[in-house]
This record gives structure tokens, C-alpha cells and sequence, in this order.
């Protein structure tokens, strides 16, 4: 068969999401994924692996399973899209026709972006949460630390959940600190922002940690350069617009965390379908393409001015189907379409047992759930971290993957 209804390209968690919901309303051999890999990961779930909190089993499920078995699943990369012929080639050369297509590939970490990185992670000291081969290495690093000094750094540009590059400094600070060696470890975060968080909201409760729990936070500052044999990173300072200074700081290490930039797939990037940046022209609102009406974006892969997160898509798929049901009946308009308003969260786990879920749209307008039931958002809670470990995944597997609306679970949907 070389032509569908609906193509989807990824089937992570927007592309699962999409390819469920379409595969349910049009019926068997109507929808096809185009996915290389075996598995699918709950990738919020890489932050408790790196903790040694959870396994990467935990956090895995085979792709096969993810998906129902009216979904036809191609085991291939799209290398390149065509937008104006509707067509997509696969990397093992296949060209295949749709009616409708929904772009969900994601983003990709960019190591080479650091100079020396790439032969440097994973050999026991320099590591990251971003990447299912990576991740279980950081608590193996974590374990071996017994004394030094601990960096976590943040990247310039594009990040996926930005909280992840936060949440493994805190974790592991609380690990150190469990254990007994926090006397004789220094831990030390780097940002090349002028504040830890950018969200006023929030602001006040990362700072009172950093102060109480003894992190330095070095602002200004921006990872090039990681010397693997000498265990020595080198930093960019940046003055108040981003820029560097043209003075350079380098720090020893003895563990370091690294969140890379991320970039988008290179089939988007190389297709007509991107922006200038290389992400998915979509209408920040609507989520359909800006240029090509029968083409729809969701997750990562998207130019949309939010945090990229898991929760994110699953807001989006909610309008992504109600605005693509539309289009298929050739009832979609404008002004009655279903709006998309930035929603995304990130529960940033402070220590075992703890995390802060902080929720906001476009223009950083806070968009909490659970303050309606008098929760103080903006403080570290027991029972966020249970949403967090248990239901968060739960939903995820159960609803979110097979299509349905994973935050109805928690019944507070605004
Ligand atoms: P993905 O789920 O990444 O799926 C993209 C899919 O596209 C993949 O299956 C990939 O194989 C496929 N693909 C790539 N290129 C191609 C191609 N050329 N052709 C075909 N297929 C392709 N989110 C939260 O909500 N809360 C959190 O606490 C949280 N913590 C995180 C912690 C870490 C360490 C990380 C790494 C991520 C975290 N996230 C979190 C972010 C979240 O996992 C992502 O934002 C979310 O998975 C994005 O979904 P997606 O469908 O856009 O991309």
C-alpha cells in the first residue's frame, strides 16, 4: 500500500497520540506511522532514572504494543517530505501518498554543539538525563561520586523540557546529600540566563533551595568545550544580551551533567514545511500548517513559543484532533476552531518525595490545575510527586498513547 488517509511522522508521544485517535475514527489500514525506532519512552520518566529512582524498563514500552494493531507501522526514518506533491520518502526508499499528514517527530539532542562532548559522555563522569543510553549512566556516576565537584549545565537556544536540565542538579544534590557525602562534594549549576528559572512564579522557591541546600548558581554562563582526560569544562561568559563577553571561565569536574540545544528532524528541517529556525511552521493557535491547509504539527518538532513537553503535546493533540475532525468534515474555520493557548507543565522534582508542578502557556501566563483545590503550586508538595511517579505515567500509557484525553484522568481539565 503506498498511499493513507493519515500519515504520521513519529510515533512518540504526539504521534502515538494522533495515530490512535485516527486509527479508532477511520478504521483499519487508514493510518500509518513512520517511526525507525523499536521502542517508545516515557521520556519524563528519564529524570528518575538518572536519579536511580526508576529503571530505563520502567520508562520503555515496545513500539509494536504502543500502537493498535490497525495502524500500519513503517520501520523507517521520512527523509524527505514533499508538501506540494503530498509525499514522504522513506530512508529505506519508499514514497508514500496522504490525504492528510501530521508531523510528530520530535527534537533531537545536538552533542556536537559542545566541543569534545560526544567522546566524552558516558565514560563515568561526563553524562545526561537527555537520552535513553545515556540516563542510567548518570546515577552510575552519581554513585561513584564520592567526593569533588558536581556541574549540571544549561545550553543556549532550543531545549526540550528545560526542567530536566534542573530537576537532575536537585535530585542528585539530594542523593549526595542522603548518602553523606555532600560535606565533601561542591555542586554547581550553570545557566546562561542571568536567574536559575525564568518564571517569577516559581523563581522564589528554586532560590530559598540553592541558598539552604548550598548550590552555587554561575549565571551568565555557557558550556563549549568538554575536556574528557583532563575532567575540565569549558564555559563562554555571556554579558546581559546572550553574547559572549570574550572571557572564558574553566572549571574541573568530577561529575557533569550536560542538557544539550536541541534541533529538530532534518527531514523537516530540509523540507518546505520548516521556518527559518528549521521547526514546523504551524499556526501557534490552530496547529495547522501555516502554508500547506492539509498539514498538521504536534510536540517538539513544532515552532510553537512554549515549553516542549509531553504535557504540552497532550494539550495540543486535544485541539490538533478537534481542528483536523473539522477539516475532514470541511467544517474547519477560523474563528470556531479549536486554540491551542501554550498550555505546558513541568514538575520539577526538588528531592525525592518532593516536586513543584509549575503550569503555564504562551507569554509565561500561569495556568495551574490544582490550585482550585488550594494547592500552593508554586511550593514543593508530597503529593505532586505522587501525580508526578504514578499518575502522570499512568495516564501517559493508558489514555494519552491510545488517543484519549490524559488529562481527564486528573478530572480538573480547566
Ligand atoms: P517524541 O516523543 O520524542 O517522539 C518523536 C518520535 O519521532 C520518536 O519516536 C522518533 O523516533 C521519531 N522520529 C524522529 N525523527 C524521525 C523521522 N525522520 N522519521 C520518522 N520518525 C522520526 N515532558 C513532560 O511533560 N514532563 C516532564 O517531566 C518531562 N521530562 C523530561 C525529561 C527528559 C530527560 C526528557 C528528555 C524529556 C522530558 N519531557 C518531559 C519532554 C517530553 O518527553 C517530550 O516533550 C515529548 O516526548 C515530545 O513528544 P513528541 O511526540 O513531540 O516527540
Amino acid at each position: 500500500k503506498d498511499g493513507y488517509k493519515v500519515l504520521v511522522l513519529g510515533g512518540g508521544s504526539g504521534g502515538s497520540a494522533v495515530a490512535a485517535h485516527y486509527c479508532r475514527k477511520l478504521g483499519k489500514d487508514q493510518v500509518a506511522v513512520i517511526d525507525p525506532s523499536e521502542q517508545h519512552y516515557y521520556q519524563p520518566m528519564f529524570t528518575l532514572v538518572g536519579g536511580g529512582l526508576r529503571s530505563l524498563q520502567d520508562a520503555t514500552q515496545p513500539e509494536g504494543q504502543v500502537l493498535p494493531q490497525g495502524v500500519a507501522w513503517l520501520r523507517s526514518a521520512a527523509a524527505e517530505i514533499d508538501a506540494d506533491s503530498s509525499t514522504v520518502t522513506t530512508a529505506d526508499g519508499r514514497r508514500l501518498r496522504y490525504e492528510y499528514l501530521v508531523v510528530a517527530t520530535g527534537c533531537q539532542p545536538k552533542w556536537d554543539s559542545v566541543r569534545g562532548l560526544p567522546e566524552a559522555l558516558g565514560d563515568g563522569r561526563v553524562v545526561s538525563n537527555y537520552s535513553p543510553k545515556y540516563a542510567p549512566l548518570t546515577f552510575e556516576a552519581l554513585k561513584d561520586l564520592k567526593q569533588g565537584h558536581a556541574i549540571f549545565t544549561m545550553p543556549k537556544g532550543t531545549v526540550k523540557c528545560p526542567g530536566a536540565g534542573h530537576k537532575v542538579c536537585w535530585l542528585s544534590e539530594d542523593y549526595l546529600r542522603r548518602h553523606g557525602r555532600r560535606p565533601a562534594v561542591k555542586v554547581t549549576y550553570v545557566t546562561p540566563s542571568a536567574r536559575v528559572l525564568g518564571l517569577q512564579r516559581y523563581l522564589p522557591t528554586i532560590e530559598r533551595i540553592t541558598q539552604e541546600r548550598d548550590i552555587a548558581v554561575v549565571p551568565s554562563t555557557h558550556l563549549v568545550e568538554v575536556c574528557g582526560r583532563q575532567q575540565e569544562a569549558v564555559f563562554d561568559c555571556l554579558d546581559a544580551s546572550g553574547t559572549p563577553t570574550g572571557q572564558q571561565r574553566v572549571m574541573h569536574y568530577d561529575l557533569l551533567h550536560v542538557t544539550p540545544p536541541h534541533v529538530p528532524a532534518p527531514a523537516v528541517a530540509n523540507s518546505s514545511l520548516a521556518d527559518a529556525g528549521g521547526w514546523l511552521a504551524v499556526d501557534k493557535e490552530t496547529l495547522q500548517h501555516l502554508r500547506y491547509p492539509n498539514v498538521f504539527g504536534i510536540g517538539d518538532c513544532c515552532s510553537l513559543p512554549t515549553g516542549k513537553t509531553a504535557a504540552a503535546a497532550a494539550a495540543q493533540f486535544l485541539v490538533l484532533r478537534d481542528n483536523l475532525d473539522a477539516l475532514m468534515a470541511g467544517s474547519l474555520q477560523q474563528d470556531s476552531a479549536a486554540k491551542y493557548d501554550g498550555y505546558t507543565s513541568c514538575p520539577v522534582v526538588t528531592r525525592q518525595g518532593r516536586v513543584m508542578l509549575m503550569e503555564y502557556g504562551y507569554d509565561g501566563v500561569i495556568m495551574e490545575m490544582f490550585s482550585k483545590l488550594g494547592i500552593d503550586q508554586s511550593q514543593e508538595q508530597y503529593l505532586m510527586w505522587l501525580v508526578k511517579t504514578l499518575v502522570l505515567p499512568a495516564a501517559y500509557w493508558a489514555l494519552m498513547t491510545k488517543g484519549y484525553d490524559a488529562r481527564s484522568i486528573l478530572q480538573l481539565a480547566p
